[in-house]
Protein backbone atom coordinates (compact mmCIF):
# COMPACT_ATOMS: atom_id res chain seq x y z
CA UNK A 1 0.00 0.00 0.00
CA UNK A 2 1.28 3.51 -1.07
CA UNK A 3 2.32 5.89 1.82
CA UNK A 4 -0.71 8.43 0.99
CA UNK A 5 -3.08 5.44 1.16
CA UNK A 6 -1.29 4.44 4.66
CA UNK A 7 -1.71 8.01 6.23
CA UNK A 8 -5.21 8.41 4.81
CA UNK A 9 -6.29 5.23 6.82
CA UNK A 10 -4.23 5.46 9.62
CA UNK A 11 -5.73 9.59 10.01
CA UNK A 12 -9.25 7.98 9.65
CA UNK A 13 -8.93 5.89 12.23
CA UNK A 14 -7.55 7.75 14.54
CA UNK A 15 -10.25 10.14 13.97
CA UNK A 16 -12.68 8.08 14.53
CA UNK A 17 -10.44 6.13 17.94
CA UNK A 18 -10.37 9.96 18.95
CA UNK A 19 -14.55 10.11 18.58
CA UNK A 20 -14.91 6.66 20.32
CA UNK A 21 -12.95 7.95 23.22
CA UNK A 22 -14.63 11.11 23.59
CA UNK A 23 -17.83 8.93 23.70
CA UNK A 24 -17.18 6.70 25.79
CA UNK A 25 -15.83 9.66 28.20
CA UNK A 26 -19.58 11.47 27.78
CA UNK A 27 -21.08 7.80 28.28
CA UNK A 28 -21.85 7.14 24.69
CA UNK A 29 -19.35 5.45 22.01
CA UNK A 30 -21.97 5.00 19.06
CA UNK A 31 -22.46 8.83 19.53
CA UNK A 32 -18.77 10.00 19.74
CA UNK A 33 -17.67 7.55 16.40
CA UNK A 34 -20.80 9.27 14.55
CA UNK A 35 -19.97 12.60 14.96
CA UNK A 36 -16.48 12.31 14.13
CA UNK A 37 -17.49 9.91 10.95
CA UNK A 38 -19.57 12.76 9.89
CA UNK A 39 -17.04 15.49 10.98
CA UNK A 40 -14.15 13.59 8.85
CA UNK A 41 -17.10 12.91 5.70
CA UNK A 42 -18.03 16.67 6.07
CA UNK A 43 -13.86 17.22 6.05
CA UNK A 44 -13.72 15.43 2.76
CA UNK A 45 -17.20 16.98 1.39
CA UNK A 46 -15.27 19.99 1.37
CA UNK A 47 -12.24 19.19 -0.18
CA UNK A 48 -13.94 17.76 -3.31
CA UNK A 49 -16.00 20.91 -3.91
CA UNK A 50 -12.74 23.30 -3.60
CA UNK A 51 -10.75 20.20 -5.55
CA UNK A 52 -13.72 20.70 -8.10
CA UNK A 53 -13.98 24.41 -8.18
CA UNK A 54 -10.08 24.65 -8.84
CA UNK A 55 -10.36 21.81 -11.55
CA UNK A 56 -13.31 24.72 -13.34
CA UNK A 57 -11.12 27.93 -12.96
CA UNK A 58 -7.78 25.35 -13.48
CA UNK A 59 -6.52 27.37 -10.25
CA UNK A 60 -5.00 25.34 -7.92
CA UNK A 61 -3.26 28.08 -5.21
CA UNK A 62 -2.22 26.21 -2.24
CA UNK A 63 -4.16 23.26 -2.53
CA UNK A 64 -1.57 21.80 -4.51
CA UNK A 65 1.16 21.84 -1.25
CA UNK A 66 1.21 19.31 1.33
CA UNK A 67 0.83 15.41 1.66
CA UNK A 68 -2.66 14.78 2.09
CA UNK A 69 -4.24 12.51 -0.91
CA UNK A 70 -5.89 15.25 -2.04
CA UNK A 71 -2.55 17.77 -2.67
CA UNK A 72 -1.02 14.56 -4.27
CA UNK A 73 -4.23 14.46 -6.18
CA UNK A 74 -3.71 18.06 -6.99
CA UNK A 75 -0.32 18.07 -7.84
CA UNK A 76 -0.59 15.01 -10.28
CA UNK A 77 -3.54 16.54 -11.95
CA UNK A 78 -1.22 19.91 -12.26
CA UNK A 79 1.59 18.09 -13.26
CA UNK A 80 -0.59 16.19 -16.20
CA UNK A 81 -1.98 19.31 -17.39
CA UNK A 82 1.50 20.75 -18.17
CA UNK A 83 2.67 17.73 -19.91
CA UNK A 84 -0.49 17.87 -22.10
CA UNK A 85 0.05 21.44 -22.55
CA UNK A 86 4.12 20.49 -23.80
CA UNK A 87 2.90 17.86 -25.62
CA UNK A 88 0.41 20.00 -27.32
CA UNK A 89 3.17 23.12 -28.35
CA UNK A 90 5.22 20.04 -29.19
CA UNK A 91 2.92 18.73 -32.01
CA UNK A 92 1.83 21.95 -33.00
CA UNK A 93 5.83 22.97 -33.84
CA UNK A 94 6.18 19.69 -35.26
CA UNK A 95 2.97 19.71 -37.39
CA UNK A 96 4.76 23.01 -38.61
CA UNK A 97 7.69 21.87 -39.71
CA UNK A 98 6.02 18.80 -41.85
CA UNK A 99 3.92 21.63 -42.84
CA UNK A 100 6.58 24.18 -43.90
CA UNK A 101 8.70 21.33 -45.94
CA UNK A 102 5.95 19.83 -47.83
CA UNK A 103 5.21 22.82 -49.01
CA UNK A 104 8.91 23.53 -49.69
CA UNK A 105 9.02 20.39 -52.44
CA UNK A 106 8.89 21.37 -55.89
CA UNK A 107 5.86 18.24 -56.79
CA UNK A 108 2.55 18.20 -55.46
CA UNK A 109 1.54 15.87 -53.02
CA UNK A 110 -2.20 15.66 -51.97
CA UNK A 111 -3.46 12.76 -48.74
CA UNK A 112 -6.62 11.33 -50.25
CA UNK A 113 -9.17 9.36 -48.34
CA UNK A 114 -10.22 5.80 -49.54
CA UNK A 115 -13.39 7.28 -51.51
CA UNK A 116 -10.38 9.54 -53.06
CA UNK A 117 -11.78 12.62 -51.48
CA UNK A 118 -8.44 15.22 -51.01
CA UNK A 119 -7.76 15.82 -47.22
CA UNK A 120 -4.95 17.75 -47.42
CA UNK A 121 -2.85 19.01 -50.54
CA UNK A 122 0.60 20.84 -50.34
CA UNK A 123 1.19 24.24 -52.19
CA UNK A 124 2.89 22.13 -55.36
CA UNK A 125 -0.46 20.88 -55.76
CA UNK A 126 -2.38 24.38 -55.88
CA UNK A 127 0.61 25.72 -58.52
CA UNK A 128 0.69 22.51 -60.49
CA UNK A 129 -2.92 21.21 -60.67
CA UNK A 130 -4.89 24.73 -59.78
CA UNK A 131 -5.64 22.60 -56.13
CA UNK A 132 -7.64 24.89 -53.76
CA UNK A 133 -5.93 23.62 -50.32
CA UNK A 134 -9.10 24.77 -48.29
CA UNK A 135 -12.08 25.14 -50.49
CA UNK A 136 -10.98 21.67 -52.03
CA UNK A 137 -11.14 19.79 -49.23
CA UNK A 138 -13.69 17.02 -48.99
CA UNK A 139 -14.18 16.96 -52.80
CA UNK A 140 -13.43 14.00 -55.04
CA UNK A 141 -9.78 14.40 -56.71
CA UNK A 142 -11.50 13.68 -59.97
CA UNK A 143 -13.50 16.90 -59.51
CA UNK A 144 -10.60 18.54 -59.60
CA UNK A 145 -8.17 17.13 -62.34
CA UNK A 146 -10.76 16.65 -64.78
CA UNK A 147 -8.82 14.26 -67.04
CA UNK A 148 -10.21 11.20 -68.81
CA UNK A 149 -6.98 9.70 -68.04
CA UNK A 150 -6.90 10.08 -64.42
CA UNK A 151 -10.30 8.81 -64.18
CA UNK A 152 -8.96 5.51 -65.99
CA UNK A 153 -6.21 5.29 -63.71
CA UNK A 154 -8.06 5.69 -60.33
CA UNK A 155 -11.08 3.38 -61.71
CA UNK A 156 -8.42 0.52 -62.36
CA UNK A 157 -7.20 0.58 -59.04
CA UNK A 158 -3.90 -0.78 -60.23
CA UNK A 159 -1.40 1.81 -58.77
CA UNK A 160 1.59 0.09 -59.28
CA UNK A 161 2.37 3.01 -61.96
CA UNK A 162 2.07 6.48 -62.94
CA UNK A 163 0.21 8.35 -65.47
CA UNK A 164 1.26 11.02 -67.46
CA UNK A 165 -1.60 13.70 -68.44
CA UNK A 166 -1.87 17.44 -69.81
CA UNK A 167 -1.26 19.80 -67.62
CA UNK A 168 -4.88 22.06 -66.26
CA UNK A 169 -3.48 25.09 -65.57
CA UNK A 170 -0.51 25.28 -67.79
CA UNK A 171 -0.64 25.39 -71.78
CA UNK A 172 1.37 22.56 -73.30
CA UNK A 173 2.51 21.56 -69.54
CA UNK A 174 2.59 18.01 -68.26
CA UNK A 175 2.07 16.48 -65.09
CA UNK A 176 3.29 12.46 -64.02
CA UNK A 177 0.41 11.49 -61.60
CA UNK A 178 1.31 8.30 -59.48
CA UNK A 179 -0.79 6.96 -56.63
CA UNK A 180 0.54 5.99 -53.08
CA UNK A 181 -1.04 3.64 -50.70
CA UNK A 182 -0.04 4.13 -47.58
CA UNK A 183 -1.78 3.54 -43.53
CA UNK A 184 -5.01 2.36 -43.50
CA UNK A 185 -6.81 3.23 -46.67
CA UNK A 186 -5.20 6.37 -47.10
CA UNK A 187 -3.70 7.24 -50.37
CA UNK A 188 -0.95 10.07 -51.16
CA UNK A 189 -1.31 11.16 -55.17
CA UNK A 190 2.03 12.46 -56.04
CA UNK A 191 2.18 14.54 -58.80
CA UNK A 192 5.67 15.92 -60.80
CA UNK A 193 5.94 18.20 -63.49
CA UNK A 194 7.33 16.44 -66.65
CA UNK A 195 7.11 19.49 -68.97
CA UNK A 196 10.78 20.12 -69.26
CA UNK A 197 11.61 16.28 -69.50
CA UNK A 198 8.72 15.52 -72.28
CA UNK A 199 9.82 18.46 -74.13
CA UNK A 200 13.52 16.97 -74.41
CA UNK A 201 12.28 14.15 -75.55
CA UNK A 202 10.40 15.58 -77.83
CA UNK A 203 13.49 17.17 -79.24
CA UNK A 204 15.60 13.95 -79.12
CA UNK A 205 13.19 12.06 -81.06
CA UNK A 206 12.70 14.89 -83.62
CA UNK A 207 15.92 15.33 -84.55
CA UNK A 208 16.60 11.29 -84.53
CA UNK A 209 13.25 11.82 -87.01
CA UNK A 210 14.68 14.03 -89.37
CA UNK A 211 18.52 13.05 -89.36
CA UNK A 212 17.39 9.12 -90.52
CA UNK A 213 15.15 10.75 -93.28
CA UNK A 214 17.99 13.26 -94.39
CA UNK A 215 20.10 10.30 -94.83
CA UNK A 216 17.80 8.32 -96.42
CA UNK A 217 18.34 9.96 -99.80
CA UNK A 218 22.21 10.26 -99.94
CA UNK A 219 21.91 6.42 -98.78
CA UNK A 220 19.79 5.08 -101.59
CA UNK A 221 22.15 6.79 -103.97
CA UNK A 222 25.36 5.70 -102.55
CA UNK A 223 24.04 2.05 -102.16
CA UNK A 224 22.63 2.49 -106.12
CA UNK A 225 26.14 3.00 -107.31
CA UNK A 226 27.22 0.30 -105.45
CA UNK A 227 24.98 -2.27 -106.38
CA UNK A 228 26.32 -1.24 -110.16
CA UNK A 229 29.47 -1.39 -109.27
CA UNK A 230 29.79 -4.69 -107.45
CA UNK A 231 27.76 -5.87 -110.68
CA UNK A 232 30.10 -4.32 -113.60
CA UNK A 233 32.66 -6.69 -115.16
CA UNK A 234 34.59 -3.72 -115.94
CA UNK A 235 35.54 -3.08 -112.65
CA UNK A 236 39.24 -3.71 -111.89
CA UNK A 237 39.39 -6.97 -109.36
CA UNK A 238 41.23 -5.69 -106.74
CA UNK A 239 38.43 -3.20 -106.58
CA UNK A 240 35.88 -5.77 -105.99
CA UNK A 241 36.09 -6.49 -102.22
CA UNK A 242 36.01 -2.93 -101.43
CA UNK A 243 32.66 -2.53 -103.11
CA UNK A 244 31.26 -5.57 -101.81
CA UNK A 245 32.27 -4.53 -98.08
CA UNK A 246 30.93 -0.83 -99.00
CA UNK A 247 27.99 -2.67 -100.39
CA UNK A 248 27.40 -4.76 -96.80
CA UNK A 249 28.00 -1.40 -94.85
CA UNK A 250 25.66 0.41 -96.92
CA UNK A 251 23.01 -2.03 -96.35
CA UNK A 252 23.15 -1.84 -92.51
CA UNK A 253 23.06 1.77 -92.71
CA UNK A 254 20.06 2.07 -94.42
CA UNK A 255 18.57 -0.63 -91.64
CA UNK A 256 19.36 1.58 -88.86
CA UNK A 257 17.90 4.20 -91.01
CA UNK A 258 14.63 2.15 -92.02
CA UNK A 259 14.57 1.04 -88.13
CA UNK A 260 15.02 4.41 -86.01
CA UNK A 261 12.19 5.85 -88.27
CA UNK A 262 10.23 2.90 -87.61
CA UNK A 263 10.91 3.30 -83.57
CA UNK A 264 10.15 7.83 -84.12
CA UNK A 265 7.39 6.57 -85.84
CA UNK A 266 6.11 4.54 -83.15
CA UNK A 267 7.01 6.22 -80.23
CA UNK A 268 4.99 9.61 -82.03
CA UNK A 269 2.05 7.33 -81.84
CA UNK A 270 -1.07 6.35 -79.62
CA UNK A 271 -2.35 3.07 -78.49
CA UNK A 272 -3.16 0.42 -81.73
CA UNK A 273 -6.11 0.41 -82.89
CA UNK A 274 -8.27 -2.03 -81.45
CA UNK A 275 -10.62 -2.37 -84.30
CA UNK A 276 -8.35 -5.28 -86.55
CA UNK A 277 -8.15 -8.07 -85.69
CA UNK A 278 -4.75 -10.24 -85.55
CA UNK A 279 -4.77 -13.73 -85.76
CA UNK A 280 -1.83 -14.74 -84.30
CA UNK A 281 -1.36 -18.44 -85.06
CA UNK A 282 -1.78 -17.86 -88.99
CA UNK A 283 1.07 -15.29 -88.15
CA UNK A 284 3.32 -17.84 -86.33
CA UNK A 285 2.71 -20.42 -88.99
CA UNK A 286 3.83 -18.16 -91.98
CA UNK A 287 7.32 -17.42 -89.62
CA UNK A 288 7.34 -20.81 -89.49
CA UNK A 289 7.04 -21.40 -92.82
CA UNK A 290 9.40 -18.89 -94.64
CA UNK A 291 12.07 -20.44 -92.59
CA UNK A 292 11.27 -23.87 -94.19
CA UNK A 293 14.18 -23.61 -97.06
CA UNK A 294 17.02 -21.89 -94.81
CA UNK A 295 19.52 -24.98 -94.17
CA UNK A 296 22.40 -25.28 -91.47
CA UNK A 297 20.19 -23.15 -88.90
CA UNK A 298 17.82 -24.34 -85.71
CA UNK A 299 14.34 -25.97 -86.08
CA UNK A 300 11.51 -24.17 -85.89
CA UNK A 301 7.98 -25.30 -84.38
CA UNK A 302 4.59 -23.60 -83.84
CA UNK A 303 2.47 -24.48 -80.62
CA UNK A 304 -1.06 -23.04 -80.90
CA UNK A 305 -2.62 -23.57 -77.86
CA UNK A 306 -5.59 -21.03 -78.52
CA UNK A 307 -7.21 -20.03 -81.64
CA UNK A 308 -8.49 -16.43 -80.04
CA UNK A 309 -7.28 -13.78 -81.81
CA UNK A 310 -5.71 -10.47 -80.64
CA UNK A 311 -6.93 -7.12 -81.35
CA UNK A 312 -3.88 -4.74 -82.50
CA UNK A 313 -2.03 -3.88 -85.51
CA UNK A 314 -1.13 -7.09 -87.40
CA UNK A 315 1.41 -5.32 -89.09
CA UNK A 316 3.57 -4.59 -86.07
CA UNK A 317 2.97 -7.50 -84.39
CA UNK A 318 4.12 -9.56 -87.55
CA UNK A 319 7.09 -7.19 -87.22
CA UNK A 320 7.77 -8.11 -83.09
CA UNK A 321 7.48 -11.99 -84.15
CA UNK A 322 9.84 -11.76 -86.94
CA UNK A 323 12.05 -9.54 -84.88
CA UNK A 324 12.05 -12.33 -82.11
CA UNK A 325 12.08 -15.23 -84.35
CA UNK A 326 15.22 -13.69 -86.13
CA UNK A 327 16.93 -13.05 -82.86
CA UNK A 328 15.96 -16.72 -81.48
CA UNK A 329 17.82 -18.28 -85.06
CA UNK A 330 20.70 -15.68 -85.07
CA UNK A 331 21.60 -16.75 -81.55
CA UNK A 332 20.73 -20.53 -81.76
CA UNK A 333 22.83 -22.77 -83.25
CA UNK A 334 21.81 -24.81 -86.38
CA UNK A 335 21.76 -28.27 -84.12
CA UNK A 336 19.06 -26.45 -81.91
CA UNK A 337 15.07 -25.84 -81.60
CA UNK A 338 12.96 -22.63 -81.29
CA UNK A 339 9.70 -23.04 -80.11
CA UNK A 340 6.90 -20.12 -81.14
CA UNK A 341 3.68 -20.39 -79.19
CA UNK A 342 0.47 -18.89 -78.61
CA UNK A 343 -2.18 -19.13 -75.30
CA UNK A 344 -4.36 -17.89 -73.60
CA UNK A 345 -5.95 -18.19 -70.21
CA UNK A 346 -7.52 -16.66 -67.60
CA UNK A 347 -5.17 -13.57 -66.42
CA UNK A 348 -3.56 -13.45 -69.61
CA UNK A 349 -2.47 -13.97 -72.89
CA UNK A 350 0.86 -14.98 -73.85
CA UNK A 351 2.67 -14.99 -77.42
CA UNK A 352 6.39 -16.52 -76.61
CA UNK A 353 9.14 -17.64 -78.55
CA UNK A 354 11.37 -20.18 -76.64
CA UNK A 355 14.96 -21.39 -78.00
CA UNK A 356 18.08 -23.19 -76.70
CA UNK A 357 19.94 -21.09 -77.66
CA UNK A 358 23.23 -19.18 -75.98
CA UNK A 359 21.00 -17.41 -73.68
CA UNK A 360 22.02 -14.24 -71.91
CA UNK A 361 23.49 -13.42 -68.25
CA UNK A 362 20.92 -12.18 -66.07
CA UNK A 363 22.93 -8.51 -65.56
CA UNK A 364 21.82 -8.05 -69.04
CA UNK A 365 18.64 -8.38 -69.37
CA UNK A 366 16.96 -5.55 -67.75
CA UNK A 367 18.83 -3.81 -70.50
CA UNK A 368 18.49 -5.49 -73.59
CA UNK A 369 15.18 -2.99 -75.13
CA UNK A 370 17.65 -0.20 -74.73
CA UNK A 371 18.40 1.32 -78.17
CA UNK A 372 22.09 0.08 -79.56
CA UNK A 373 22.30 -2.24 -76.51
CA UNK A 374 24.03 -5.95 -77.54
CA UNK A 375 25.27 -8.18 -75.13
CA UNK A 376 28.32 -8.83 -77.56
CA UNK A 377 28.39 -6.16 -80.35
CA UNK A 378 30.95 -7.93 -82.30
CA UNK A 379 29.10 -10.99 -82.55
CA UNK A 380 25.84 -9.20 -83.46
CA UNK A 381 27.34 -7.23 -86.11
CA UNK A 382 28.58 -10.34 -87.88
CA UNK A 383 25.40 -11.13 -87.62
CA UNK A 384 23.67 -8.69 -89.16
CA UNK A 385 21.96 -7.54 -85.89
CA UNK A 386 21.95 -3.22 -85.16
CA UNK A 387 20.84 -3.32 -81.50
CA UNK A 388 17.33 -1.81 -82.69
CA UNK A 389 15.00 -5.06 -82.40
CA UNK A 390 13.56 -5.37 -79.13
CA UNK A 391 13.38 -1.68 -79.26
CA UNK A 392 11.05 -2.02 -81.75
CA UNK A 393 9.02 -5.09 -80.10
CA UNK A 394 9.12 -2.90 -76.77
CA UNK A 395 7.53 -0.41 -78.23
CA UNK A 396 5.38 -2.17 -80.38
CA UNK A 397 4.16 -3.65 -77.00
CA UNK A 398 3.23 -0.55 -75.65
CA UNK A 399 1.21 0.21 -78.21
CA UNK A 400 -1.03 -2.93 -77.56
CA UNK A 401 -0.79 -2.50 -73.65
CA UNK A 402 1.40 -4.96 -73.44
CA UNK A 403 4.46 -6.47 -71.29
CA UNK A 404 7.62 -7.91 -72.79
CA UNK A 405 8.99 -10.53 -70.16
CA UNK A 406 12.07 -12.28 -70.74
CA UNK A 407 13.80 -15.28 -69.07
CA UNK A 408 16.96 -16.67 -69.67
CA UNK A 409 20.09 -19.02 -68.90
CA UNK A 410 23.17 -18.70 -70.09
CA UNK A 411 24.46 -21.71 -72.08
CA UNK A 412 20.89 -23.58 -72.00
CA UNK A 413 18.89 -20.74 -74.02
CA UNK A 414 15.89 -18.12 -73.71
CA UNK A 415 12.06 -17.38 -73.69
CA UNK A 416 10.90 -14.09 -74.63
CA UNK A 417 6.74 -13.75 -73.80
CA UNK A 418 4.79 -10.91 -75.12
CA UNK A 419 1.81 -10.45 -71.90
CA UNK A 420 -1.32 -9.12 -73.43
CA UNK A 421 -3.92 -7.89 -70.92
CA UNK A 422 -7.23 -10.27 -71.88
CA UNK A 423 -8.89 -6.56 -73.07
CA UNK A 424 -6.82 -7.16 -76.28
CA UNK A 425 -8.07 -11.04 -77.04
CA UNK A 426 -10.57 -10.70 -79.58
CA UNK A 427 -13.96 -12.56 -79.13
CA UNK A 428 -14.70 -12.96 -82.87
CA UNK A 429 -14.42 -16.37 -84.00
CA UNK A 430 -10.55 -17.47 -85.41
CA UNK A 431 -9.48 -17.72 -89.07
CA UNK A 432 -9.23 -21.08 -89.14
CA UNK A 433 -5.22 -22.24 -89.89
CA UNK A 434 -4.22 -24.91 -91.62
CA UNK A 435 -1.21 -26.06 -90.34
CA UNK A 436 -0.51 -26.08 -86.47
CA UNK A 437 2.73 -28.30 -86.02
P1 LIG B 1 20.30 -7.17 -82.41
O1 LIG B 1 19.93 -6.54 -83.69
O2 LIG B 1 21.72 -6.93 -81.99
O3 LIG B 1 19.89 -8.60 -82.31
P2 LIG B 1 18.20 -6.69 -80.51
O4 LIG B 1 17.67 -5.43 -79.93
O5 LIG B 1 17.24 -7.51 -81.28
O6 LIG B 1 19.47 -6.31 -81.36
O7 LIG B 1 18.79 -7.55 -79.34
C1 LIG B 1 19.64 -6.94 -78.39
C2 LIG B 1 20.63 -7.94 -77.84
O8 LIG B 1 19.94 -8.93 -77.07
C3 LIG B 1 21.33 -8.75 -78.89
O9 LIG B 1 22.48 -8.07 -79.36
C4 LIG B 1 21.72 -10.03 -78.14
O10 LIG B 1 22.91 -9.80 -77.39
C5 LIG B 1 20.58 -10.18 -77.14
N1 LIG B 1 19.57 -11.17 -77.58
C6 LIG B 1 18.39 -10.91 -78.17
N2 LIG B 1 17.71 -12.04 -78.40
C7 LIG B 1 18.48 -13.04 -77.96
C8 LIG B 1 18.35 -14.47 -77.90
N3 LIG B 1 17.26 -15.08 -78.35
N4 LIG B 1 19.35 -15.17 -77.33
C9 LIG B 1 20.44 -14.57 -76.85
N5 LIG B 1 20.66 -13.24 -76.88
C10 LIG B 1 19.68 -12.48 -77.42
Amino acid sequence: MSKVRQQLLIGHLLVLGAGALLGWIYGDVAIGLLVTALAALGWQLRQLIRFEAALRSYSFGSLKYGDSIWSQMYSRFAHQRQRARDYRRNYRRLLKEVRKSTNAMPDGGIVLNRDFEIVLCNKAAQRLAGFRRKKDRGQRVDNILRDPVFAAYLKSGDFSHGIEISSPTVQNGWLLCRIVPYGADQLLLLIQDITERRRLSAMRREFVANASHELRSPLTVVSGYLDTLVEDTDVPDSWRKPCEQMQQQTLRMNKIVAELLELSRLESSGAAPANEVVDICGLLTAAKTSQRDVEAQAKVEVDCGSRSQLQGSAAEIESVIDNLLSNALRYTPSDGSILLSWSVDDDAARLSVTDTGIGIEDEYIPRLTERFFRVDPGRSREEGGVGLGLAIVKHILERHDADLVIESTPGQGSRFTCLFPLSRVALSEPVPIAGNT
